[in-house]
């Protein structure tokens, strides 16, 4: 097995891929764009491998950057495997990083492409549990180097079309191991689900000491900082019964499409503005 096949991503999007004088010329160009696929390396239940998150945003955007026209300027890191996730302490296997250090590394990185004359840094994230992070450490990281947009972004967030493929109870309550992502590892890779198909966390009956005060929810308007611990004994927060490789398949379209259109369009753009808007008292 070659080293491009293990990592599932195209050679010729690979930034490592390329020799010095090639990134050189790369990063250079007008418009060129970065893409770090941000994982985890945490529990999901008894049937899905800790890399759910990982192999979920190195995969879905290894097909993103094959829809793409050959010569856009867009080059993807190596995925960042071990994200955020002190929710599933406890959980064997779970490892995670001190969300000071996620941060640091952003933008240490970060601040190096730019550097180099990357004009764009894409979070491609799949891990729900480091959104806010991901977007402080974003904010912190442009507010240093101006000069290049930072966007992060969350694999499930925003996508049209998901709502249709998806039932109202999962999109509202399946927030791990539940039916979106066991039927998209059914689709991705198979022979990494295990036979169980749990159901836990505010799913279970009877009506568990997991629902928030009324007003309050475990995400949403007005969220709790939830640990697995308070919702589950099986680490699945969320129904995973109805899963199929059938719906992981028309998620997998879903998603490529939808973040194939919004990356198409981040390339055909300006973005970020080149010169800041004065300030007016
Ligand atoms: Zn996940």
């Amino acid at each position: 097995m070659t080293a491009q096949a293990h990592l599932g991503l195209s050679a010729t999007r690979r930034l490592d891929s390329l020799s010095w004088p090639e990134a050189e010329k790369a990063l250079q160009q007008s418009g060129s764009t970065v893409v770090w696929p941000m994982g985890a390396f945490e529990q999901h239940g008894p049937h899905l491998p800790l890399a759910t998150d990982a192999l979920f945003s190195e995969r879905i955007l290894a097909s993103v950057l094959s829809e793409l026209a050959a010569n856009a300027p867009i080059w993807s890191l190596p995925s960042q495997s071990i994200g955020f996730s002190p929710e599933h302490a406890g959980f064997p296997g779970t490892l995670s990083v001190s969300s000071g250090l996620l941060t640091q590394l952003i933008i240490e990185v970060g601040t190096q492409l730019s550097a180099q004359g990357v004009k764009r840094l894409v979070l491609f994230n799949a891990h729900g549990g480091q959104i806010g992070l991901l977007q402080a450490a974003a904010r912190e990281l442009r507010v240093q180097s101006p000069s290049m947009a930072v966007l992060p972004c969350f694999l499930w967030s925003g996508v049209s079309g998901l709502a249709a493929l998806i039932p109202e109870e999962e999109l509202r309550g399946g927030l791990h191991a539940a039916q979106a992502e066991t039927s998209l590892m059914l689709a991705l890779e198979p022979r990494l689900v295990g036979e169980a198909r749990p159901v836990d966390g505010d799913h279970r009956q009877p009506a568990s000491l997991a629902t928030p005060p009324p007003g309050w929810s475990l995400e949403g308007a007005a969220p709790t900082a939830w640990l697995t611990s308070d919702l589950s004994s099986s680490g699945v927060i969320g129904d995973s019964r109805a899963a199929s490789a059938e719906l992981g398949e028309a998620l997998e379209r879903c998603l490529v499409s939808h973040w194939a259109n919004l990356f198409g369009s981040l390339l055909a753009s300006n973005w970020p503005p080149s010169q800041p808007v004065a300030v007016v008292n």
